[in-house]
């Protein structure tokens, strides 16, 4: 995959900002490699519409390729699709004895989950666990929970013969009140395919314990199958977060995206191994380098675009402190202004200014008038631009008339510009304290 891709990114080589065409042929790519990842089609299909908007006519950064450019932004938007708004780590435990709901198919982690979780509450945040397994289809599965909890150093809820999973929830409730714990979780049973009274479990219990934080266990090597899960169980019973198990095999990891984008539901934690400590908290960040493979160009663009700001906002700087603003510079900002709507667009953006731009208007102070400007400044030589002092009676004339302007013209743009390099000059010295370039960056 990783070699496909930098292979269509490599044949994008043309610098500047990126055309439309840089975009799409890059994003084919992308869209066959999401796909084997495992990412639904719809989800492909929104992801590649969504990037395709943000990528074209983005500046490429100096001394990186565009097609580096569009990996960076793939990744960025890979991102901000699976985080979630808040910290996925934290479970709402707050109020003790906090219970948490387990559920999902059966074999795709959540006994493993229900231990794993345990043993991060006691581990790292000192809390007192009891864990309880309400599944009476299987007595080996309450056997494996308790062997588990011995491994850990959590109490389970002891095993009653013949007791009901609503039986067990409500004494998992009763007995985690009064041995003042402060979370209780709940493994509930599963079954290869959701079906009727598995949901009718789940919901009976949810009812009987009012559950804090219901995590649905989802086997991440499922890919299209998970989020079917997924959207089943969050709309019938109700799912504050998902937990992707199995995230050590070999799989892309694209379930997630899918997850994400279809249920709206954030992801928690994933499972990576076996092991009671095999547990992670989610990272957006590493989940997308996985999705994508190319961890190496991402970090490679970022360098080089972090690199670049800082260089540029220190020339800028330096600059300034030396007093420097020429008519390169001049033009720059005049171009500026007709970009954000010319004199009337500035001003129509501070309030009570709309009479002073009808004003400056007819006074002919308008878009015109900085395209005239431009005009001037484009008719000066490359030494005229770099040093304006050099322009005496002759070479003014020669500028205004190849601008086709008055030479009245030329002198307020001079003025103005020996005006505003004067301010230049204070802002630089201001700036020596570290003021200015503190703005700048
Ligand atoms: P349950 O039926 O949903 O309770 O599933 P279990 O917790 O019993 O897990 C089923 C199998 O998957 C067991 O063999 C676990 O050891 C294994 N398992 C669970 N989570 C992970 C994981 O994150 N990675 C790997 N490799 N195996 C896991
Ligand atoms: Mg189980």
């Amino acid at each position: 995959l990783s070699e496909r891709l930098s292979g269509v990114f490599d044949r994008l080589t043309k610098q500047g900002a990126l055309s439309e065409a840089d975009v799409e042929s890059a994003l084919r790519e992308v869209r066959t490699a999401l796909l084997e990842a495992d990412v639904s089609l719809p989800v492909v299909r929104e992801f590649v519409k969504a990037v395709s908007k943000k990528a074209t006519g983005q500046a490429v950064t100096k001394s990186i390729t565009p097609g580096q450019q569009v990996v960076k932004i793939v990744h960025d938007e890979l991102i901000a699709m699976l985080a979630g708004d808040t910290d996925p780590g934290v479970l709402k435990i707050d109020s003790p004895p906090a219970p948490i709901l387990m559920v999902g198919l059966q074999g795709s982690g959540k006994t493993t989950t229900t231990a794993k979780l345990a043993r991060r509450l006691k581990d790292r945040e000192g809390k007192r666990v009891l864990l309880a397994s309400l599944d009476t289809n299987r007595p080996a599965a309450m056997e494996q929970l308790a062997i588990l909890g011995t491994q850990i150093g959590v109490d389970t809820l002891p095993i009653v013969k013949g007791e009901d999973p609503i039986a067990i929830a409500k004494r998992a409730k009763t007995q985690a009140s009064l041995g003042g714990y402060d979370v209780y979780i709940l493994d509930t049973a599963g079954r290869l395919h959701i079906d009727a009274e598995l949901i009718a479990q789940a919901a009976a219990v949810r009812d009987v314990v009012s559950p804090r934080e219901t995590l649905l266990v989802v086997d991440g090597l499922t890919g299209q199958d998970a989020v079917n899960v997924a959207t089943e169980f969050d709309a019938k019973i109700g799912v504050t977060g998902v937990v992707l198990t199995r995230m050590d095999g070999d799989g892309r990891g694209g379930a997630a995206l899918s997850m994400r984008a279809i249920t709206g539901k954030p992801i928690r934690f994933i499972g990576l191994g076996e092991k009671t400590d095999a547990l992670e908290v989610f990272d957006a960040n590493r989940i997308a380098g996985r999705i994508l493979g190319m961890g190496d160009i991402v970090a490679l663009v970022e360098k080089a675009q972090a690199t670049f700001e800082a260089e540029q906002a220190e020339r800028m700087v330096k600059r300034f402190q030396k007093g420097l603003f020429n008519m390169n510079d001049l033009r720059g900002q005049l171009e500026q202004m007709l970009k954000m709507g010319g004199m009337e667009g500035l001003m129509s953006m501070m309030p009570g200014m709309g009479k002073m731009s009808k004003q400056m208007s007819d006074a002919g102070m308008d878009d015109r008038m900085l395209r005239r400007q431009i005009a001037l400044i484009n008719a000066m030589t490359k030494k005229e631009r770099a040093n304006p002092d050099l322009l005496q009676a002759s070479r003014k004339r020669r500028i205004a008339a190849g601008a086709g302007l008055d030479v009245s013209e030329l002198n307020k743009l001079l003025k103005q510009h020996r005006q505003m390099a004067d301010m230049m000059k204070k802002m630089g010295k201001m700036g020596k304290g570290g003021m200015l370039k503190q703005a700048m960056s």
